[in-house]
């Protein structure tokens, strides 16, 4: 293959002892970043105007939400009714649907700059064909690299759950297909494009004998844990009702917090709970968009990175946030940063948090920043855009959180170009996305359909 020069551009490395930004060259060669060598480059890409960042990563999906995004029962709703109300939707999901779902959602987040996905995919239908291997065949074609969620609900209405009994598993069923998916698709090594994850959904739809199975079959394995925590007020009530506890509370009893454990939202914490988060280095996946869209509360973001937990940024399921640009949520970290922290909150930080911040919570030191040796994950943004106009000259990082988003101009991930003049090059979007909203218009008849 030879090197790659991308020459002439802006590089923000995202590296402690390094500046912010400075002009220069990028090389590229089998997947990752190199020095420049005395040998001329195989490939010259002249990237003039524009800026590189390490690739965006997002630490929290539920890509098959494309589906129901902007649902008009559901777009006026707190979470416990948003749930409820597409729960018997979901209920109609098979594998096309899943699968393309997937596609639609990992293209927006990639055509946003965005090269490593997290996905929490936790709907198994009795009697569907439903499998995760749907979500990771997606990340496959478009060319993203993935953390493939095996998400689970095993807490139904029945045992005093919120899920409906039709979309619940028995621990068993769902311990079996967890063996299955690891055996075929993760990957435990460097680089890797493909992990499996172990996803309990949450405290209200989710089992303590299958949290504690979870955490065993992943500590064996070595493999991270990701659940839903402390995102909304009714969650914590439903906690102290059902198991005496508050959220953090029941998942410390679990064994269930450290490094290899990552939290979804982590908003509603109090200062001995930050406290305990950072001591055991858990990671939060900051949901900004989806907080503000379902009116759960403000995540206490600096509190958390200055206890020692590792935050990272997350858009949260597609119709939760019914947008999936990981630049555009960089931007409403630092909006709503600002309601709570004023000013003390800074566009940089905005943007570390959506790399190296998630990189973190992935635990993948091989991406998140730009160094030699690292896996080339980029995105690079066109500074020329008027979106940019002055904020470029002055601060081209930070223009990238505080001016009005765009699309990359070319998405690497590791090493491949995925996006190239700001087009997708690994399928034809057109095609998938109609494709999706026939499923999207199918999927809702059916639920209409059953409830007849
Ligand atoms: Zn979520």
């Amino acid at each position: 293959m030879g090197t790659t020069r991308l020459s002439n551009l802006m590089i923000a490395p995202m590296r402690d002892g390094e500046p912010a930004y400075y002009a220069g060259d990028l090389f590229i060669e089998d997947g990752r970043f190199v020095e420049a060598s005395a040998e001329p480059p195989a490939r010259v890409i002249d990237m003039t105007g524009c800026i590189a960042v390490p690739g965006l990563v997002n630490t929290h999906h539920h890509l098959y939400q494309t589906l129901t995004r902007g649902l008009p029962k559901a777009q006026n709703a707190e979470l416990f009714e948003w749930l409820t109300t597409q729960y018997p939707i979901w209920a109609g999901l098979d594998s096309e649907m899943v699968y393309w779902s997937a596609v639609c959602g990992l293209s927006e987040l990639v055509l946003s700059g965005c090269t490593t996905v997290s996905d929490m995919f936790y709907v198994f239908p009795a009697d569907s064909d439903v499998k995760l291997d749907a979500v990771i065949q997606a990340a496959k074609d478009v060319g993203v690299r993935m953390h493939a969620g095996r998400g689970a609900m095993s807490l139904g209405q029945r045992d005093g759950g919120l899920p409906p009994d039709s979309v619940v598993q028995d621990p068993d069923t769902i311990m079996a297909d967890v063996e299955r998916v690891v055996a075929a698709h993760h990957d435990p090594r460097e680089g890797a494009m493909t992990r499996i994850d172990l996803m309990p959904c949450s405290p209200f739809s989710v089992t303590s004998e299958l949290m504690v199975m979870m955490r065993d079959f992943a500590r064996a394995n070595g493999l991270l844990l990701h659940t839903h925590l402390a995102e909304t007020l009714d969650e914590e009530r439903f906690c102290l009702e059902t198991f005496g506890v508050r959220p953090l509370k029941l998942l410390k009893d679990l064994d269930w917090l450290g490094e290899d454990v990552y939290l979804a939202h982590g908003i509603h914490f109090n200062d001995e709970e930050v406290a305990l988060l950072g001591r055991t280095r858990t990671g939060i996946a900051h949901c900004p968009s989806s907080n503000m869209r379902l009116g759960s509360g403000i995540a206490r973001v600096l509190e958390l990175v200055d206890a020692g937990a590792r935050v990272g940024l997350a858009v949260d399921g597609s119709s939760s946030n019914d947008g999936g640009s990981m630049l555009a949520e960089a931007r409403q970290a630092l909006l709503l940063g600002r309601m709570r922290y004023g000013v003390g909150y800074s566009a940089h930080q905005a943007m570390e948090l959506a790399t190296r911040g998630g990189a973190e919570v992935l635990n993948r030191p091989e991406i998140g920043a730009i160094a030699p040796g690292m896996r080339a994950d980029l995105a690079i943004y066109d500074l020329t855009d008027v979106a940019y106009a002055g904020a470029a000259m002055h601060d081209p990082l930070a223009a990238l959180a505080l001016c009005q988003t765009t699309r990359p101009k070319h998405v690497f991930v590791d090493g491949r170009a995925v996006v190239q003049d700001g087009h997708l090059t690994t399928l034809d979007l057109s095609q998938a996305v109609r494709r999706h909203n026939q499923l999207a218009r199918r999927l809702v008849e059916k639920s209409t359909l059953a409830t007849r």
